[in-house]
């Protein structure tokens, strides 16, 4: 899709485009966007479309607020379930830049983009990001406000009538693909009301901008059927959170993956060993991009298919990574702690660098961990070397504060800027008092 400005232009007469979104992302992994009508889209192609980064998360300071949207023509898409008979809506996704018209550091797709340089440095040439994505669907009050009663009462892979929002499920599938996705597996996940819908794996950039598309996509097509879709990662206790593993995997210019290795034991390539060593021994560090919110850390507790200890093995779901069975050129590492609250593009750099690391300095991995370590005690996981996830948003943050590769990574501007704005989200949550508090001491304090 290597669309010229000039494509673009035709495409939005032939197909009778009225208004174009232009989309970004902020700090937070919110997508943001303007809309101009169709008589502003050469303004907007020449890269002359202005905002105000003051408003947006993470963005720059009131004095400097002037920030320019330049369109990645290779992001043109009509949003098909959007149109109405009077005209199309189409998107853009953008580049923030400055008023010096230089990339902002801050933007989070700027970000990843510099990471995949860095790899490229090294002689890759694809960071392929395939996802699994996992969400609940509640019902809506009489005031359209999200309730905490499920879709349905359905479980892991159910069908119809006690699956009943395969409808649901299936009208973003058909959406998704009228916009051009290539679209994989939909099913009903563990939970009542909750689901997983998977799409084909692309280059980190292109996932990520997917991830954003999708998510929003998602939001709309449930509230057509009267439905919230929330992609909380544990909006309920006592039940399976959403997770959304994220699946990994290094090519070079000639599409050949490099994890894959004919000749080894277990045909994973030192390469990917390196890569998995360099993830684990990072994960401690990245928790905050990939798990960033209060919410979070209460879907990585022993019991419900999410990981809390840092380990991998070819099999075993309790693990952190696991190797799905497949090899040739799908070799690929699941990194299953990763939950969809997090900001694609950031959760993405971190996992990269962290990898990246661990191929530079050849990280060795730590053996495979074929036990079920939710069975193990904490010595004998001690003692194997296994290491926690952090427990909370406040060890996370201080674990990330710690890290040069992080700061590398994710850049100074929004390195500080991310760990000032988690601090504050928990200082918020730790000062609050909880229903649980009341109920515990209430009574007998
Ligand atoms: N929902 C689980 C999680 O929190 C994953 C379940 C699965 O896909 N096997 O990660
Ligand atoms: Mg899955
Ligand atoms: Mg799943
Ligand atoms: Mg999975």
């Amino acid at each position: 899709k290597n669309y010229t400005r000039l494509d673009v232009l035709k495409d939005a007469k032939e197909n009778n485009v009225r208004y174009i979104r232009l989309q970004f992302t902020d700090m937070l992994g919110t997508v943001k966007n303007v809309e101009i009508p169709f008589g502003n889209l050469e303004k907007a192609l020449a890269n002359e479309i202005m905002f105000d980064g003051s408003s947006v998360q993470g963005f720059v300071r009131i004095d400097e607020a002037d920030m320019y949207l330049y369109p990645d023509l290779s992001t043109w898409l009509i949003l098909e379930w959007e149109s109405t008979p009077s005209g199309k809506v189409a998107r853009l996704i953008c580049d923030v830049y400055t008023t010096e018209h230089l990339p902002y550091q801050g933007d989070p797709r700027y970000i990843l983009k510099r990471n995949l340089e860095e790899m490229k440095k090294l002689g890759y040439d694809k960071f392929n990001i395939g996802v699994e994505p996992e969400f609940f669907l509640f019902k809506l009050d009489d005031n359209n406000r999200p309730t905490l009663e499920f879709s349905d009462l359905g479980g892991y892979f159910d069908l119809a009538p006690i699956d009943g929002s395969e409808d649901v499920r299936r009208d973003i599938v058909l959406e998704m693909e009228k916009m051009g996705f290539q679209m994989e597996v939909s099913h009903h996940e563990v939970a009542f009301g909750q689901h997983e819908i998977n799409f084909h794996f692309d280059n980190a950039l292109e996932a990520c901008d997917n991830i954003q598309t999708f998510k929003i996509l998602v939001k709309n097509v449930a509230r057509r059927h009267g439905y919230h879709a929330t992609f909380m990662p544990k909006p309920i206790q006592g039940i399976n959170g959403s997770g959304m593993h994220t699946n990994c995997s290094i090519s070079d210019a000639e599409g050949n993956n490099l994890f894959y290795d004919p000749n080894t034991e277990n045909q994973l390539s030192n390469t990917a060993l390196c890569f998995i060593g360099g993830v684990m021994k990072h994960a401690q560090s990245f928790a905050l991009v990939t798990n960033p919110t209060v919410n979070s850390y209460k879907r990585l507790v022993p019991g419900y298919e999410a990981p809390c200890y840092i380990s991998w093995s070819d099999a075993n779901r309790s693990t952190m990574i696991r190797i799905p069975a497949t090899r040739g050129n799908s070799t690929r590492i699941e990194v299953r702690s990763v939950d969809p609250s997090a900001n694609p593009y950031l959760a993405m750099s971190g996992i990269l660098a962290a990898g990246l690391d661990g191929i530079k300095n050849q990280i060795d991995s730590i053996l495979p961990v074929k036990k079920n370590l939710f069975k193990l005690t904490e010595t004998e996981r001690k003692k194997s070397g296994i290491k926690n996830l952090p427990e909370s948003l406040y060890e996370a943050i201080n674990l990330f504060s710690e890290s040069s590769l992080m700061k590398e990574s994710i850049g100074e501007e929004l390195y500080f800027k991310l760990i000032e704005a988690k601090t504050r989200e928990w200082d918020d949550y730790k000062s609050k008092i909880s229903a649980w508090e009341l109920e515990k001491y209430l009574p007998i304090i």
